[in-house]
């Protein structure tokens, strides 16, 4: 994990740039610090509680199990292979698209209760 601090005109932000190669696949993925996913096949690491936080502490990997169009937007939907842990993530643009459309016509398998969600 790197972490640079950019001086933007007397703004000062701190962005934390990671890049990863992908467990899975092995795709070298270039850290935009947005990126939580491989863009190849779309693997995670449980990582984040809320998107961007790290801090998850679990480590482990979150397959991609469908994938749904919501305004506009694609998101991918996550089971944590090792705590089951599930949640959404959206997709970025340079997401291998023919992947996410496969995973599209997989039904996913949402318990009504966890639908409630605003
Ligand atoms: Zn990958
Ligand atoms: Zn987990």
């Amino acid at each position: 994990m790197s972490s640079q601090e950019i001086n933007n005109g007397g703004r000062k932000f701190t962005r934390t740039i990671e890049n990863f190669i992908c467990a899975v696949c092995d795709t070298e993925v270039k850290g935009t610090g947005y990126t939580d996913h491989c863009p190849e096949c779309l693997w995670s690491v449980h990582v984040d509680v809320f998107p961007g936080d790290r801090k998850a502490g679990c480590g482990g990997l979150m397959e991609p199990i469908g994938a749904t169009l919501k305004n506009e937007k694609w998101r991918i939907y996550y089971r944590c292979q090792k705590c089951g842990h599930e949640r959404f993530n959206d997709a970025s643009q340079d997401d291998n698209f023919e992947k996410i459309i496969e995973l599209s016509t997989r039904p996913i398998p949402i318990r009504p209760s966890r639908q409630k969600r605003r």
